[in-house]
């Protein structure tokens, strides 16, 4: 799963060196994961201009503008999935959970940004969801390493997720 890898995330309004960072060692781990044919699912901010997380953050990854589209190196391939979602949580979305378990999907391994925002609040509907979470810590970020840290502190510890590298999980 790939979360938020959206222009206005990386190099837009709520970019950052970070999160740029991910990009290169992410796209080589979804080749890696597509050649084992392991579902690939993007979730992506598309908000509309109602969304009570705007309050918090402003306007950002508007639906149908750039800074909602997938940066260009992590663009989709064929087979991809990706679904749009208007907060944090891209289980809000019902659509996501109803096309995962349909694939018979029952762990998510977790990428993209920000680990302590979007991912974990994922990661905490995935879990409620009876999901196995294991997250990619050289493939998440957020705007500083120190929430970075606390991210995967907090999903290791509140939610049982495995925490690893995209070495070991390949
Ligand atoms: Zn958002």
């Amino acid at each position: 799963m790939v979360v938020d890898m959206v222009n206005d995330f990386v190099t837009g309004k709520l970019g950052n060196s970070l999160a740029q960072g991910v990009v290169p060692r992410l796209k080589a781990f979804l080749e890696r994961a597509r050649s084992r044919d392991l579902p690939v699912v993007y979730v992506c901010d598309a908000h509309l201009p109602d969304d009570p997380e705007l309050r918090v953050w402003g306007e950002h990854s508007m639906k149908d503008t750039e800074g909602a589209e997938i940066v260009d190196e992590l663009e989709p391939e064929a087979g991809d999935m990706v679904f749009e979602k208007r907060a944090f949580d891209a289980f809000q979305n019902p659509d996501l959970d109803v096309e995962l378990k349909k694939r018979g999907i029952e762990e998510l391994i977790m990428t993209g940004v920000a680990t302590n925002i979007c991912v974990q609040n994922t990661a905490a509907d995935a879990s409620f969801k009876g999901y196995r979470i294991t997250v990619v810590e050289d493939c998440t970020a957020a705007p500083t390493e120190e929430e970075h840290r606390q991210g995967l502190k907090y999903m290791k510890s509140i939610y049982g997720a495995k925490v690893i590298s995209s070495n070991e999980a390949l």
